[in-house]
């Protein structure tokens, strides 16, 4: 080892624990049709407006892309009627995410997140020197409303909560993320990622309109990655409380961070809702499908509002994922301290769904 001094705040980071790749699962499992529930990538894939607009002279990837992404935040200005000053896009929302961590936060500031968390409400805040402290889910499998309003109120420089939730699946109802930001004193930036806004049941809240009448820091994530199916081209935004915060998140990203396929395919996956919304009815009736399917097999299994499922596997996690893979299946076995037990698993299609179900039956089931 060489004796540079690195800095101790990255040196000491967690990997992302990211979903494993389908070359590896092949090599595995040994088979070809590998059912991918790791990543909740939308078993849908797009919609064909976006493959038309990237086949088209439209998109010119030999043009350096526009910083500001004009086109795509007029446009999410207008769906969202938000100010297209105040929305700032990143390189997925995960750019965001450090975007904010750097904007907002200084060495020994604190942080609130849940657990189990997003790996990158973590990392980010502790990549700038930041102090996370972490809200444990209940019992239940839900928020721990009482146990987040104190910290909250306590004072730390950000919040960063996920609803619906990443990776247990619950989303605050409207009276309970009234009540946070109810506990959010000045001097405390909430970030509320919805980055499965558009899984959540009819009735759900809309951070983006209830934080704008409130009189909160906020920041509201939003990412074409999952009810879109743009994982792959990395676009995700971030809808700001004013503008000089706005501002300061845009300086602290990296100047050409949203290329030109993606900015181009956003607008276009923008523009066709109908596909969207038509694919999260499908993964919607699926997920309450695959849900009772695994209660019957007497898991326990956290409500979801999102295109995945958290639940206990009755033992060690990675276990049960290594023998889900030597049939060809791909799952997300949780690795944070306590929840050893838990796994996630995407929404797939219903062959993969059924997939899944009749391998937990042989694997777990009573
Ligand atoms: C998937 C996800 C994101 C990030 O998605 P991008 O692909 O970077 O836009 C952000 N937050 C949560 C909670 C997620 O699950």
């Amino acid at each position: 080892m060489s004796s540079l001094p690195l800095n101790p705040h990255i040196a000491a980071l967690p990997p992302y624990n990211a979903g494993m790749n389908i070359a590896m699962a092949r090599a595995l499992s040994g088979r070809n049709d590998i059912a991918r529930l790791a990543s909740n990538e939308n078993p849908d894939g797009c919609s064909p407006a976006v493959m038309a607009v990237l086949a088209s002279s439209s998109f010119e990837p030999w043009r350096y892309a526009d910083p500001a992404c004009t086109a795509l935040r007029a446009a999410l200005g207008e769906r969202l009627t938000v100010d297209p000053s105040l929305i700032v896009v990143g390189n997925g929302s995960e750019e965001m995410i450090a975007a904010v961590s750097r904007a907002v936060l200084v060495p020994g500031a604190s942080v609130v997140t849940t657990v189990p968390s997003f790996g990158l409400h973590e990392i980010e805040p502790l990549a700038v020197g930041a102090n996370v402290v972490k809200i444990a889910m209940t019992p239940e499998m839900g928020f721990d409303l009482a146990a987040l309003e104190k910290v909250i109120a306590a004072g730390p420089r950000v919040v960063f909560i996920s609803s619906p939730w990443n990776p247990v699946g619950p989303g605050l109802d409207r009276s309970s993320l009234q009540r946070l930001i109810g506990a959010v004193r000045p001097g405390t930036l909430l970030v509320l990622d919805e980055a499965y806004f558009e899984f959540a049941d009819p009735g759900a809240p809309d951070g983006i309109e209830i934080l704008r009448d409130s009189s909160i820091d906020y920041v509201v994530l939003r990412t074409f990655s999952k009810a879109y199916g743009l994982a792959g081209l990395r676009v995700g935004y971030a809808v700001c409380s004013d503008l000089e915060l706005a501002r300061v998140i845009a300086v602290a990203k990296t100047p050409f961070n949203v290329n030109a396929a993606a900015q181009t395919a956003a607008v276009a996956a923008l523009a066709d809702a109908d596909w969207m919304t038509a694919s999260v009815a499908r993964i919607r009736a699926e997920r309450i499908r695959t849900a009772a399917a695994l209660a019957g097999l007497g898991l326990q299994v956290a409500r979801s509002q999102t295109n995945f499922l958290f639940f206990d596997g009755k033992g060690d996690s990675s276990s049960l994922a290594a023998g889900l893979l030597k049939q060809g299946i791909v799952v997300k076995a949780w690795r944070e301290a306590g929840y050893e037990r838990f796994l996630r698993v995407t929404i797939g299609s219903p062959a993969d769904n059924d997939r899944l179900i009749a391998a937990l039956q042989e694997l777990v089931g009573q």
